[in-house]
């Protein structure tokens, strides 16, 4: 268990106007998609041609989790927000997968194929921090108890996990670049102008994931094109780690392992990338707590020699547990 922090003075009162230590990064989101060139060009069009708000807004939900993000209309405008509740859900979520992945599925694999050759031993304190990080995650799909997440360390007061917590500082500004750039590319390519039916939504979104990418994939190659893909990793894992039924689209989203199976593969990653280990282990995640899975079945798996197959062997078993579970909600047109 971490122990529990020693405040300064600063920090308390940073702490005592955050809704949630996510908060302490609001400005970081907004300057993290403005860096991105094309994105920049695009708002900056949008907002002179398109009726885009020059407005953005982040959401306190203060009861649970139940929009990530949105284009909404404003005064004959279209005005992106975001949830800060579901970004701090995205931020412990990350800590978690991350640490989790590195520790526990990263190393006992090296060991396993000879190649922990600089003898990496598990960080066992980081796990379990990241495991409360998890637990506090969970919660806000169901109640918001804000007090909770400032009686460890976070964002706002990192003590020594100083290092893990940037990182999932990173990864959190990917994921929110993603969800951003994909409200943006709703009113880039006119959803928001036109009335949305039942039956255009599951396309429109898929769009948006297409164009979101588009805009995305320029920085692929440069400083934080690594961040930006464990971000846009991390966002479909969280996504899917909201609960049981959000395997299924409903109706008006793709379903989720269409939407990952998309996602990832405009990522091109190399097979063995870390993030097809990083996503494969969200999904596996999801599998055995929602019972697509059972851990006798989970110990026949593999040995996998990438973390590629890895990946495609839980998305398969995904995909299977959801056509089983939502066989007819969205029409089957849609899956070719
Ligand atoms: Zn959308």
């Amino acid at each position: 268990m971490a122990q529990y922090p020693v405040v300064d003075n600063s920090t308390i009162e940073m702490m005592s106007k955050a809704f949630l230590p996510v908060q302490g990064l609001r400005d970081h989101i907004i300057s993290y998609v403005l860096d991105v060139k094309e994105i920049a060009e695009a708002l900056e069009n949008e907002c002179d041609t398109n009726d885009l708000s020059r407005s953005f807004m982040f959401w306190e939900e203060r009861d649970r989790i139940k929009v990530a993000a949105a284009i909404i209309p404003v005064d004959k405008e279209y005005q992106i927000c975001l949830s800060l509740t579901f970004a701090q859900y995205l931020w412990s979520v990350g800590l978690y997968l991350i640490n989790y992945f590195d520790n526990c599925v990263q190393i006992p694999m090296m060991n396993a194929v000879g190649l922990n050759i600089h003898n990496y031993q598990p960080d066992l304190d980081a796990v379990s921090y990241a495991e409360e990080q998890f637990f506090l995650a969970r919660q806000l799909t169901r109640t918001v108890c804000r007090e909770s997440f400032f009686y460890t360390y976070n964002i706002l007061n990192p003590g020594p996990y100083k290092d893990i917590i940037e990182h999932a500082n990173g990864a959190m500004l990917g994921a929110t670049l993603f969800l951003f750039t994909h409200e943006l590319a709703h009113n880039y390519l006119g959803h928001t102008h036109i009335l949305n039916t039942y039956a255009r939504s599951v396309a429109d979104e898929k769009a948006a994931d297409h164009v979101a990418m588009d805009f995305i994939e320029s920085t692929f190659d440069g400083p934080n094109g690594t961040t930006n893909k464990i971000g846009i990793a991390l966002l479909f894992s969280s996504l899917l780690l909201m609960g049981e039924d959000s395997i299924s689209g409903s109706g008006t989203h793709p379903h989720i392992d269409v939407r990952i199976a998309y996602i990832v593969d405009r990522l091109q990653l190399d097979p063995m990338d870390n993030i097809y280990g990083l996503i494969g282990s969200a999904i596996r995640l999801w599998l055995l707590v929602y019972g697509g899975l059972t851990l006798q079945e989970d110990m026949a798996s593999g040995p996998f020699t990438y973390y590629k197959d890895f990946y495609d062997h839980y998305l398969s078993l995904l995909t299977s547990t959801r056509q089983r579970r939502y066989p007819d909600l969205v029409p089957p047109a849609w899956e070719v």
